[in-house]
């Protein structure tokens, strides 16, 4: 499994993670079970978030015995984003998750709580050892401007966007602004939720083709695509060990930059839209 630095001078983890939302909502030993073949396979980055609701057990009994394996990433909601709510979110992420520490804890989405308190809250959990790094979502350039200005430079560790081969609009402006500023793009949904490009469409088939070419499979030269930047890692949800290992392989395909190319006519990337589209 391929390595990437988790933003400027930010710890190396896995090129593929694991996502976990709606992972409580399937059969718990299945998905325990993915979650560890995953992590088997060098999947180290596992997302959550506390809007997940019963995912972080699932994640808990899944890393139990190996959380040094693991780069754990949880969220905060914006709306318990204040001064004060950010640290008992943190602190009930930690329970649920039975864990002492998350290496990653965002933002979930830009809210009307003061950037400055939950900056200062992060910082706070930071020196308590609570978290390791901090970071965003859904965050545009204008909420990243505006979060450089409170926090300054080093400080963000990433933004985790919406990016899938249907949806390319962070290539505009999100993605150059985070490699100007050393924050790692994390892809969600980096299969469009559930909107996997059709193998009989005119796009599906061109990656087929390269997947023969390489003995992969369609979604590992997606995630390869997606992942073509030094800044992006991705985390596809998989609740089957069949489908973690087939994401987990996607972690050492390289493309060529021909059918780089041609995935990316394939798939146009369109004008650039009004706001930052998300989930
Ligand atoms: P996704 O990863 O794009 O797609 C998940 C779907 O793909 C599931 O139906 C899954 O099926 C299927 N799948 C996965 N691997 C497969 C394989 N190898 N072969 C066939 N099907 C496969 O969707 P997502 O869950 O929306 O996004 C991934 C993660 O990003 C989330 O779980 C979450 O952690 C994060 N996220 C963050 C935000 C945010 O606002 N920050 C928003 C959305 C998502 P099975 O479940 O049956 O394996």
């Amino acid at each position: 499994m391929k390595q990437k630095a988790f933003g400027t001078g930010g710890p190396n983890t896995s090129v593929i993670g694991q996502g976990t939302w709606y992972l409580d909502r399937g059969d718990r030993k299945r998905a325990i079970a993915a979650l560890q073949r995953g992590l088997d396979l060098g999947m180290s980055h596992i997302d959550t978030a506390e809007m997940y609701g019963d995912a972080d057990p699932v994640i808990a009994e899944a890393i139990a015995g190996r959380r040094d394996e693991v780069f754990l990433v949880s969220k905060v909601l914006p709306s318990n984003a204040s001064r004060s709510s950010t640290i008992t979110a943190c602190e009930r992420s930690l329970k649920r998750l039975n864990t002492d520490r998350l290496d990653c804890y965002l933002l979930h989405w830009p809210g009307s709580y003061p950037l400055e308190d939950t900056v200062a809250s992060f910082e706070e959990l930071k020196r308590a050892g609570k978290i390791r790094s901090w970071g965003v979502s859904n965050f545009d350039v204008d909420d990243l401007d505006e979060l450089l200005d409170v926090a300054g430079e080093g400080k963000i560790a990433c933004n985790q966007v919406l990016y899938h081969l249907k949806e390319r609009a962070i290539e505009h402006a999100v993605m150059p602004w985070c490699e100007r500023h050393g924050v790692a793009v994390v892809a969600y949904s980096p299969f469009g939720h559930d909107d996997f490009p059709a193998p009989d469409s005119a796009g599906g088939k061109v990656l087929q083709r390269f997947a023969e070419a390489h003995a992969a499979t369609p979604r590992q030269v997606a995630l390869a695509f997606l992942t073509r930047a030094p800044s992006v890692l991705a985390i596809p949800k998989a609740a089957s060990a069949e489908h973690a290992a087939e994401n987990a392989a996607a972690g050492a395909l390289e493309l060529t930059k021909e059918e780089i190319t041609a995935i990316d006519q394939a798939f146009p990337r369109g004008a650039r839209p009004r706001g930052l589209p998300m989930l």
